[in-house]
């Protein structure tokens, strides 16, 4: 599929300062996969952008400078494990919001996660971006 066929993203780094920034964890059970996809969502509806975690961790600067210019900058955890906030933290970024998804929908260890539960972590995050 070529790039014309596809509605592509504002740069991370380029736009950090207009952007209401998401960063995600991604953890590997039905909170960390809701969070995600509810992320995604909202980015392809154009209210966020949800960026790179990984490379903050990482301590790569370029994507520490992202999450440190965020016009708002929301961060979602799959669980009270809190590991998005801890690696934002080591980084020395404050997030303008935090959201624990267990906190929404009971953590299970399973992919099979439903619509509804997606949509309840999405409204959750919407209230975020709008405060
Ligand atoms: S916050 Fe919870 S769900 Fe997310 S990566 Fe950490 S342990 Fe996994």
């Amino acid at each position: 599929m070529g790039s014309g066929q596809v509605k592509l993203l504002p740069i991370c780094h380029k736009e950090a300062d207009n952007l209401n920034i998401l960063l995600v964890c991604g953890g590997a059970a039905n909170v960390g996969l809701a969070g995600y996809l509810a992320a995604v969502e909202l980015t392809k509806e154009g209210k966020a952008r949800m960026c790179c975690i990984t490379p903050v961790g990482a301590g790569i600067e370029t994507y520490i400078d992202i999450a440190r210019r965020a016009k708002k900058l929301v961060v979602i955890n799959g669980c009270q494990n809190q590991c998005a906030s801890r690696v934002l933290e080591q980084a020395g970024v404050k997030p303008d919001h935090v959201i624990v998804v267990s906190e929404v929908i009971k953590k299970i260890p399973t992919f099979d996660i439903n619509e509804e539960d997606v949509q309840l972590v999405k409204r959750k995050i919407e209230e975020a971006l709008e405060d």
